[in-house]
């Protein structure tokens, strides 16, 4: 599998935890499809891509803010400049209160056939505590256009771990998820990012966080619920009915090649070597280098196959099929169980691993310690 990411790195305001790279913006500016569309051709021409790609996906900041001419302009640049299978997954990123009605029908005839709408809660009160912009109102609202428009596969964004979130509203707010019957769900923690509002607030004790055991018990009722509700598992913080696994999603835990485009995108492509690509994270330097006829690149890394290899555990490890040993074996020339010997050994002594034939797997106990378990790959 391959994909393509492009980045529309503009919001109406900054949430409150944000640390992405996004701008406060009412919209996406002309010139920043302008220089896009540069960077998609630059890349077309240099050649140096997948035979064939199976996704598509914008990611922000608030895709929503494209209008929807620009989407057309760059789906038709990027189905014109590259080889997009058939039946491709083509997603988009929308948060409530920025989507009308007339946008979504453009966006899907632009091409568009996947929406993660950002909720993140049900309850306003939490939604103004890390300062969303909408709420749940809207995303009601918004969910419904969807849906009127055509749009059959919808993810909806939740959290947990929010400053004086109880059981009790995390729960509701699956509960209602679940009840309005969307096809996959991303449950994450709220992380604390420095150099954040949210981070000055509760360093200064304005703001308070759940408690450490209150928070996993938010994640250990959010599993055990999303289960019982017909969402599997897939990855440690994504669940799915059955096949609305999100096909982007899951290429990049299999390690696989992906172009990135826009300010602060990645790329992971094999050239003689597999290689990393990280544009640059200002709008000024990515639309100057553009102009100049130049890829807005801030490094390009070579890796070594033992990288490449660590990051096939490490990526492979989140998933809850973990890691398949053909598959593995077929890339790498050596088994998984030899290559890591050591560490598999430590994740049996502390039960945190299943072994079949086909694969290699952290269990519940093991996502739930990820960090600790992954160090012993290192
Ligand atoms: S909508 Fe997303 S990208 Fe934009 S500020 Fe909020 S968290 Fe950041």
């Amino acid at each position: 599998m391959a994909g393509i990411y492009l980045h529309i790195p503009f919001c109406i305001r900054k949430c409150a935890y944000c640390d992405f790279v996004s701008f406060a913006n009412a919209g996406v500016p002309d010139q920043y499809i302008d220089a896009l569309l540069t960077e998609i051709d630059l890349v077309a021409r240099a050649g140096e891509y997948p035979a064939a790609f199976d996704t598509v996906f914008f990611g922000g900041g608030t895709p929503s803010l494209l209008t929807g001419a620009q989407m057309q302009r760059i789906m038709t640049a990027v189905y014109e400049k590259f080889p997009i299978r058939d039946g491709a997954e083509c997603s988009m990123e929308i948060n409530p209160g920025t989507a009308a009605r007339e946008h979504l029908e453009a966006y899907r005839n632009a091409g568009i056939n996947r929406l993660s709408i950002g909720l993140q809660s049900t309850h306003d009160a939490l939604l103004k505590s890390i300062g969303r912009i909408h709420t749940s109102a809207q995303f009601l609202d918004t969910l419904n256009a969807a849906r009127e428009t055509g749009f059959d596969n919808i993810n909806v964004d939740v959290m947990h771990g929010l400053p004086g979130q109880t059981l009790a509203q995390y729960q509701d707010t699956l509960e209602t998820v679940c009840d309005l019957q969307v096809q996959h769900v991303s449950s994450y923690a709220l992380i604390l990012e420095e150099h954040t509002p949210l981070y000055a607030n509760i360093e200064s004790g304005i703001t308070k966080l759940p408690d450490e055991d209150l928070i996993a018990d938010m994640q250990d009722m959010g599993i055990d619920y999303l289960e019982s509700r017909g969402y599997h598992r897939y990855e440690i913080s994504n669940f799915a009915r059955d096949g609305f696994e999100c096909r982007h999603n899951l290429n990049y835990w299999e390690n696989g090649e992906y172009l990135g485009f826009g300010v602060a995108a990645h790329a992971v492509v094999r050239r003689k070597h597999w290689t990393r690509y990280a544009n640059v994270n200002t709008l000024d330097e990515y639309e100057r280098m553009l102009k100049r006829g130049r890829r807005p690149l801030a490094e390009t890394i070579k890796l070594f196959p033992a990288d490449e290899m660590f990051e096939c555990v490490m990526l492979g490890l989140r998933l809850t099929r973990g890691i398949e040993r053909k598959a593995f074996q077929k890339r790498f020339g050596v088994d998984v169980t030899e290559a890591y010997s050591d560490a598999l050994e430590q994740l049996r002594k502390r039960a945190w691993v299943i072994e079949t034939d086909n694969a290699i797997a952290l269990n519940r106990k093991g996502l739930d310690l990820q960090n600790e378990a992954l160090g012993f790959f290192m």
